[in-house]
């Protein structure tokens, strides 16, 4: 069980702890091991659980009520790799590709975060989960150049009532370096071991060099007892190498978190799925990015557990809706071209909203070892709670495929409330007591900060790319030129 959310973290009221709140009458879709599907149901949270689930349910006194009618009760979404730290950044790589990424945060501009500026993209990146829905996000966070920005880390993460994985990275050092470092170790202890977040992983890549100088910080995992999470079969930069070497050690372990696998071959899915791993699959950056095609198709034929991400809002906003809709649809579309290259015709979807529900959900639920509290709405688990809800919208009715509402017509905008613990975090469309305003001048200063140490020409020329040479091509059918 992950540890509840302490009151110290929130500034939420004291006296909503404790209360009891219902759900009435709504369309619930508990995730629970059959996917039962409720309709006109009420759903009623006590403390920090959910205790029942079912028609016209009796709630203690003093209790809050929300009307759910024409809406949507799912699970929280639980996103499982989001390098929150880049949120500070949100939307200036918007035309990067991955190597353009690579060379700005790991070779030239990665440097220049200050603990400050980890403190601010995080900050920003755990209220935008809670907003739209996420209430459990592993922080991906390899811009811990110090165990000062570590802590900056924990300290934004801590302030924001949302559940977190802190993902512990630092791109510029070898895993080797910083994982055997006093410093780390002593983190460690300070901040993790009995500490407040939701859990905790070790990030790095396995480049696939022979001497595999990786091996030492697998190693660290091990004695730590904590999973590690890497960017594997990332077009360019992890390979086959990679999963051989980590598979030949002995360290693919269950637990640990294959990102994006989208440029591995059937052997390295089928090590990836014999020793019990998992792959995050974060279809936007993949397609705009180029680590490799959207590998949801291949996972599902290996039988590998599936999570979704959203990756970094330095391209995108990190918001699962947009996550469920290209991911089945990138998965249907390969579908599709696999067949027409076979002159077929599919005339069958194999993978259902549904299924990208789950992956959003219950999914993660079970890629971070949280599925016995986490992932779905039943009597006992924790109550991290959706309303998906709008009566404003002519987007939000009539809902008669829940499953394909959820995937292909809701968005953040129809998050109505949000319960994380049992604490309400949004409310009718609202954060509560949510500081944006500080949260707004912490991002200005680490811009500003950026701004004038890259100075305005770097800084113009890193968010517009140059463009390469394209030519049209010739027309036989315009005869005037
Ligand atoms: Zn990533």
């Amino acid at each position: 069980m992950p540890p509840g959310l302490p009151a110290e973290r929130t500034t939420v009221r004291q006296s909503e702890k404790g209360r009891a709140m219902i759900f009435r009458n709504g369309l619930v879709l508990t995730m629970d091991d059959s996917h039962t599907v409720l309709e006109n149901a009420d759903v009623l949270v006590v403390d920090d659980k959910i205790a029942e689930i079912g028609p016209n349910l009796t709630a203690p006194d003093g209790h809050e009520e929300v009307d759910a009618t024409g809406g949507i009760l799912m699970p929280g979404m639980v996103d499982t790799h989001r390098h929150m730290w880049q949120t500070a950044m949100r939307g200036y790589g918007a035309d990067w590709t991955l190597t353009q990424y690579f060379v700005w945060y790991y070779l030239e501009s990665g440097k220049h975060f200050r603990p400050e500026d980890i403190y601010a993209g995080n900050l920003l990146g755990a209220l935008e989960a809670i907003d739209s829905g996420v209430t459990t996000t592993v922080d991906w966070s390899h811009g811990l150049q110090s165990t000062d920005h570590a802590d900056a880390a924990v300290d934004a993460l801590e302030a924001v009532p949302g559940r977190f994985v802190l993902a512990y990275g630092n791109i510029q050092q070898g895993p080797w370096e910083w994982s055997t470092s006093k410093e780390f170790q002593d983190f460690y202890r300070r901040r993790i071991d009995g500490g407040k977040l939701a859990g905790f992983q070790m990030a790095f890549d396995v480049t696939g060099d022979p001497a595999f100088p990786e091996k030492a910080a697998f190693e660290v995992a091990r004695e730590l007892g904590v999973p590690v999470t890497t960017h594997a079969g990332v077009w360019g930069a992890t390979n086959d190498d990679g999963i051989r070497l980590m598979h030949d050690g002995g360290f693919m372990s269950p637990g640990h978190v294959y990102v994006h696998a989208a440029t591995l071959s059937s052997d390295s899915y089928h090590r990836i799925a014999a020793t019990g791993g998992s792959v995050s699959v974060s279809t936007e950056s993949e397609q705009s990015a180029g680590q490799g095609y959207p590998p949801t198709w291949q996972l599902r034929r290996h039988g590998i557990p599936v999570s979704l991400s959203m990756d970094t809002s330095v391209w995108w906003s990190g918001d699962l809706f947009s996550a469920m809709r290209t991911t089945l649809s990138a998965d249907r579309v390969r579908e599709h071209m696999e067949a027409h290259g076979k002159q077929e015709t599919v005339t069958h979807h194999h993978l259902r909203a549904e299924q990208v529900v789950d992956w959003a959900t219950r999914g993660g639920a079970k890629a971070l070892g949280l599925d016995s509290s986490l992932g779905a709405l039943t009597p006992g688990r924790q109550a991290d709670i959706v309303l998906l809800k709008n009566d404003a919208s002519p987007v939000m009715f009539p809902v008669l495929n829940p499953y394909g509402h959820v995937a292909f017509q809701a968005q953040r905008g129809d998050v109505h409330t949000v319960v994380v613990g049992g604490r309400v975090v949004k409310r009718d469309g609202r954060l509560v007591d949510a500081d944006l305003a500080a949260a707004r001048a912490k991002v200005g200063a680490t811009i500003d900060h950026l701004r004038s140490t890259l100075g305005e020409d770097a800084w113009k020329q890193g968010m517009n790319p140059d463009i390469p040479e394209a030519r049209v091509l010739h027309n036989p059918y315009q005869y005037t030129k």
